[in-house]
């Protein structure tokens, strides 16, 4: 007997998404999407998907994701499209919202067990990526101009 074609049903778990965006960047049919509005991180995402790849599934770092086989002939409980936000906090300099709360907990923590340099990390974590490129820029200028010239 031939069997029932599927798609899958994406169910996700919004306590546990922490806003990362793997599971959009990663999608190769570019069907989750999410976008910084303010001070909140908007996603979107189909209900079903007819792609088999599960990439969305696999990237996920927090196993927000499920996919469950959904017969195609059920389009009569077709489940609605999904959408959730998360809020973003700021950048301690800028003030600029620039990541979400869970992931700024979560990285500290990780880095803070694989450092032995907590102030480093509780003075990097909570800054977004351009404050960092500035302060970096700064401290090579710093730094060179006090290093002796290698050319004299
Ligand atoms: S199953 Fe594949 S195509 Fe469908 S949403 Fe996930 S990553 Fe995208
Ligand atoms: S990969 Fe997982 S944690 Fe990251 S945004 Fe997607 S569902 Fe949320």
């Amino acid at each position: 007997m031939r069997e029932t074609p599927t798609r899958q049903r994406l169910i996700i778990d919004f306590e546990k998404c922490c806003g990362c965006f793997a599971c959009a960047a990663a999608c190769p049919e570019k069907r989750i999407a999410f976008s910084d509005q303010g001070t909140e991180r908007r996603f979107s995402a189909p209900g079903v998907c007819s792609g088999e790849c599960e990439t969305c599934r696999k990237v996920c770092p927090v196993d927000a994701i499920v996919l469950e086989p959904f017969p195609l002939e059920d389009d009569e409980c077709h489940p609605p499209a999904l959408t959730w936000t998360l809020p973003l906090v700021r950048c301690r300099r800028c003030g600029e919202p620039f990541t979400t709360e869970k992931i700024r907990r979560m990285t500290m923590e990780k880095l803070t067990m694989l450092l032995e340099a907590p102030d480093a990390v509780s003075d990097w974590v909570p800054v977004c990526l351009a404050c960092r490129r500035i302060e970096e820029a700064h401290r090579v200028r710093t730094a060179t101009r006090t290093l002796p010239d290698p050319l004299r």
